[in-house]
């Protein structure tokens, strides 16, 4: 407040924490480096924090990316992100992307047999991999091109690791079933990611798409994200990790010499503590599958939330108070726009809301059973419903916690509300010192945007 970052043009703002970001990513890489002596990448997962900056803060850190989309990708490109540390996964990649990847040499993670299909048919019209013995017998996928254009060899880590060589993997649905959050449970019966593991002849057919690839070296699974305990996350990783051993006794070899984990690990969003750490998971990783650290397998792990979310806070000002129905009601500046997911369903997406004086100070004051509001024009525009704090007054500032992944960085439209600006942060005895890490978006921007250059294109 005294720097006047929050203002009368500039209502709601978003904060990092920078020392908290690189706490949350060194105690990642300590907990796997304690484990396991092959190689480990980290791979951001982009959707949670999808900011320049902060991309190339994490990977300042020893972190990569994982993207799934042009977007994404291109996002990780311009933070500086090396190709070979990032992985590429979408369930709707189209063939430019593919193309695209494999040239550049970033890591896919298939998803399904026809996307593998498509893969092979890359590979043989040039993707670099003339020397490639054809040895496919077939996926049994139905496009018949499984059958003659195997890539041959060049993908693979273990015929040339060097930049310009993705490696590629099969992404699969162990089928564990969902977690807390539905529409964030991606190992269901009948989730529309991956291979689904247990369906009939689905591991026979995925074990022949493997032997049939000697490139295909990696497996891939993401179980769903917050809502899944650690018990469900690791049951999965055993499922896939089963399956690599299948499938290498299969091969007479190590050609599945890498399992990319996913990620998913939950966040408390109800206190300060960070619990469960990375180190719970890893370790309940290594005591339910021992053999994936036995040194035989490389890991790729693919968190998002858990690195960031206790790193943003969203910080709005009360611009009015009201009371309705006997209920207190702030209207603040942050809403729908920058907490989506928590306003739609709050339910399963609370978040703790810190109430502040008009000079930044702990506001004061006897617990009020209150509604917070956002400005956005539908009733449910809500950040809390009945919430207990002190009674807030116009001009005081509220913080929505825990909102460092998928809250303001993850922006809706919605009324044409302006894109906040983010703000980074250092903490020292000199004070507080603040970046920008992403401009607060203008009105003139959003008109832009809204075919403003072209007024007349419906005339
Ligand atoms: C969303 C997603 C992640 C990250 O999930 P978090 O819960 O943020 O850790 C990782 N991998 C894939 C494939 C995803 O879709």
């Amino acid at each position: 407040m005294e720097q006047g970052l929050l203002s009368e043009t500039e209502p709601v703002v978003a904060l990092v924490d920078i020392a908290g970001v690189r706490a949350s990513a060194a105690a990642l890489r300590s907990a796997f480096e304690e484990l396991t002596g092959a190689p480990v990448l980290h791979a951001f997962a982009v959707k949670a924090a999808p900011l320049v900056p902060v991309l190339r803060l994490l990977d300042a850190e020893g972190i990569g990316a994982e993207v799934a989309s042009p977007g994404e990708l291109a996002l990780a490109l311009a933070a500086g992100v090396r190709p070979e540390r990032i992985v590429l996964d979408s369930p709707a990649k189209t063939r430019a992307e593919l193309a695209e990847a494999l040239r550049r040499g970033i890591a896919v993670n298939a998803d399904n047999f026809q996307e593998l299909d498509r893969i092979d048919a890359l590979a043989g019209t040039g993707t670099g991999s003339d020397t490639g013995t054809r040895s496919g017998t077939g996926t049994g996928s139905g496009t018949g091109r499984g059958t003659d254009s195997g890539p041959g060899s060049g993908f693979g880590p273990g015929s040339d690791p060097g930049p310009g060589r993705s490696r590629l993997g099969l992404r699969v649905n162990a089928q564990i079933g969902a977690g807390a959050i539905g529409a964030l449970s991606t190992a269901t019966a009948t989730s529309k990611f991956g291979v689904a593991l247990r369906d009939e002849g689905a591991r026979e057919r995925i074990v022949r798409a493997c032997l049939d690839r000697p490139w295909l070296t990696r497996l891939h699974t993401h179980s769903g994200s917050q809502g899944l305990g650690l018990e469900l996350m690791t049951q999965g990783v055993l499922a896939v990790y089963e399956l690599a051993e299948e499938i290498n006794a299969a091969a007479g070899r190590q050609q599945i010499d890498t399992v990319d984990i996913g990620g998913g690990l939950p966040v408390n969003f109800a206190s300060d503590e960070e619990t469960p750490t990375f180190a719970d998971y890893a370790r309940a990783l290594r005591d339910a599958v021992p053999g994936l650290f036995d040194g035989r397998y490389g890991l790729v792990t693919e968190f998002g939330r858990s690195l960031l979310a206790k790193h943003g806070t969203v910080l709005a000002r009360v611009e009015y108070t009201k009371t309705t129905g006997a209920r207190p009601i702030a209207v603040t500046h942050a809403g729908v726009q920058v907490a989506t997911r928590t306003v739609y369903d709050p339910a399963a997406w609370p978040l703790r809301i810190a109430a502040y004086d008009a000079k930044g100070a702990p506001k004061a004051g006897d617990a009020v059973v209150q509604d917070v509001a956002g400005p956005a024009c539908f009733a449910g525009d809500l950040l809390a419903e009945a919430r207990e704090l002190p009674l807030l007054e116009p001009g005081d500032v509220v913080a929505a916690l825990d909102t460092g992944a998928y809250y303001f960085s993850s922006h809706y439209a919605y009324n044409s509300l302006a894109r906040p600006g983010v703000h980074g942060f250092r903490a020292d005895a000199a004070g507080v010192r603040f970046t920008t890490v992403r401009a607060p978006q203008t009105v003139e921007q959003i008109v832009a945007e809204s075919g403003g250059d072209r007024p007349d294109a419906l005339l």
